[in-house]
């Protein structure tokens, strides 16, 4: 158990890759965890794991783009396990295509998810946190946030949640609040296996190829983003707000 205070945190997506990898972690850092997923059944897992090392946490099923559900997973949170005041912002999906070709439906699920996903349940955690003069935001932005190919939609929604995250900082901050992104490089998760199945790729194979082009040489984890999400989120990092910390094997423009 380390040092940090025991208190509620919220990581949504969490059934699986890096939002699973984070509820694990900050249970670890002693907090109790709700994980949120679009399916409560598919949180099971990640229940368990943090249950079985004698964590608190509870499966919460909630679409985090539609406001009613991110109130009434919010409201459950509180009943269950009190009151949030760490927040990750991690659901996401992908919706790949060239310009021409993306649908209008594509592009508004990207952004609904991630974008208005985030907003909403900021909006719905920080009272919390600012009852407690103490809160703790962290948005997953992505490399892609910088522009890539066949990703006008994600690259926007990751771009617009960098600016999102730097108002929080300046808004929230004389509540004892602090929001930061991390933006991950190639993490090895469903999301890029579906990825490596789209282009035709083993997943090893499309591993391999991502690899010679990361400075360390290898594809990330879920636990690298785990462990930079625990330092923003943590007591001694009240003093850093408002940034963006790229998570990738080596630096990025
Ligand atoms: P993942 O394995 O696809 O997991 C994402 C999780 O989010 C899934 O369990 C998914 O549930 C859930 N989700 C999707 N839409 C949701 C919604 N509306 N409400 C609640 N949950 C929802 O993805 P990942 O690779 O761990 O990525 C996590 C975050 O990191 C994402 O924001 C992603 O954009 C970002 N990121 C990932 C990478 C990477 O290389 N993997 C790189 C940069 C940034 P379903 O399975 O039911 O859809």
């Amino acid at each position: 158990m380390s040092t940090t205070e025991q208190r509620v945190a919220v990581v949504t997506g969490a059934a699986r890759g890096i939002g699973a990898a984070t509820a694990v972690r900050l249970a670890a850092e002693g907090h109790a965890v709700a994980v949120i997923d679009l399916d409560e059944a598919a949180c099971k897992d990640t229940v368990e794991r943090i249950t079985s090392a004698g964590g608190r946490a509870v499966a919460v099923g909630a679409d985090v783009s539609d406001e009613a559900q991110v109130q009434a997973a919010v409201a459950r949170i509180v009943e269950e396990l009190g009151a949030p005041t760490i927040l990750v912002n991690n659901a996401g999906v992908l919706r790949d295509n060239l310009l021409f070709k993306m649908s209008v439906t594509d592009w508004d699920t990207v952004l609904g998810v991630h974008l208005r996903g985030s907003f909403l349940m900021t909006k719905a955690v920080q009272k919390h946190m600012v009852d407690a003069g103490f809160g703790r935001v962290v948005n997953l932005s992505s490399s892609s946030a910088l522009g890539n190919r066949g990703q006008a939609n994600y690259s926007a929604a990751k771009a617009g949640l960098q600016g999102f995250t730097k108002t929080l900082a300046l808004e929230l901050g004389k509540f004892g609040i602090t929001a930061n992104a991390v933006a991950p490089g190639f993490i090895a998760t469903e999301m890029t296996k579906a990825t490596a199945d789209r282009v035709g790729m083993g997943f090893d194979d499309y591993k391999a190829a991502a690899a010679t082009q990361i400075p360390v040489q290898r594809v990330g984890e879920p636990e690298d983003i785990a462990n930079a999400i625990a330092f923003f989120t943590g007591e001694a990092a009240g003093f850093v707000s408002g940034q963006v910390l790229y998570v990738a094997g080596g630096p990025l423009d």
